[in-house]
């Protein structure tokens, strides 16, 4: 069960959960950060640093934000994914 970026990144991203990303999992988009659920060991060193407290693990994903569990996943495919994160 990966971590899942939500909402509150949104014209945010803050980036220190990149900084603390031991397999580096987490990528930039056009409007927020993502985490590739593929690539993410549940470590949960992300979770804590996040400011705005954007980052949930998946099965603690509140209701209202359930939709960016499909977000984080299905953005990979997209055809212009998220890219290593501009620090
Ligand atoms: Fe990276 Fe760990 Fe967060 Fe997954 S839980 S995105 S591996 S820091």
């Amino acid at each position: 069960m990966p971590y899942i970026i939500t909402e509150a990144c949104i014209g945010v991203k803050d980036r220190a959960c990149v900084d603390v990303c031991p397999v580096d999992c987490i990528y930039e988009g056009e409007d927020q950060l993502y985490i590739h659920p593929d690539e993410c060991i549940d470590c949960g060193a992300c979770e804590p640093e996040c400011p705005v407290s954007a980052i949930y693990p998946e099965e603690d994903v509140p209701e209202n934000l359930q939709s960016f569990i499909a977000k984080n996943k299905e953005v990979f495919d997209s055809n212009t994914p998220p890219g290593r994160p501009n620090k």
